[in-house]
């Protein structure tokens, strides 16, 4: 089933400049902020500037440039917080949730940059 791509979501409103939003970074393909609502000392969302609802859509179509750029701004953006552990950071957790089982409230894409403490466990287990 092909994606339909709801321009009036939030962070269409923030790429369009019609609400504010806390930049962290930007380049051609990529935005970065501040999440409203942080879930750790450092919460960053990252957001590929082309329509796409989450990532099996941008995996199958963006372009290479545009996976590209979005891959290297995380990093970048990890390394700018400290957190690389190969640069003796303490470490950080991506998140990308996708449709209803992964509880995507956002329907454009977006990976959550989560660092600055441990994060604890992977997952809430239920029964
Ligand atoms: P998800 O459940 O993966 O779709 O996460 C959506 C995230 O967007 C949540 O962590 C929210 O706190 C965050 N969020 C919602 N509105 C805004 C906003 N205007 N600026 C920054 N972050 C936001």
């Amino acid at each position: 089933m092909p994606y339909s791509y709801d321009d009036q979501n939030i962070f269409a409103k923030i790429l369009r400049n019609e609400i504010p939003c806390n930049k962290v970074l930007e380049t051609e393909h990529t935005l970065a902020f501040a999440d409203i609502a942080p879930k750790a000392p450092h919460h960053v969302l990252v957001i590929p500037k082309g329509a796409y609802v989450n990532h099996d859509h941008f995996a199958s179509q963006a372009s290479d440039a545009e996976i590209a750029d979005f891959t290297r701004s995380i990093g970048r953006i990890c390394a700018q917080l400290g957190v690389n552990p190969g640069e003796g950071g303490n470490g950080y957790r991506l998140i990308a949730n996708a449709g209803n089982d992964g509880v995507q409230e956002v329907p454009h894409f977006h990976m959550h940059i989560l660092a600055g403490r441990n994060i604890g466990p992977m997952v809430l287990m239920r029964d």
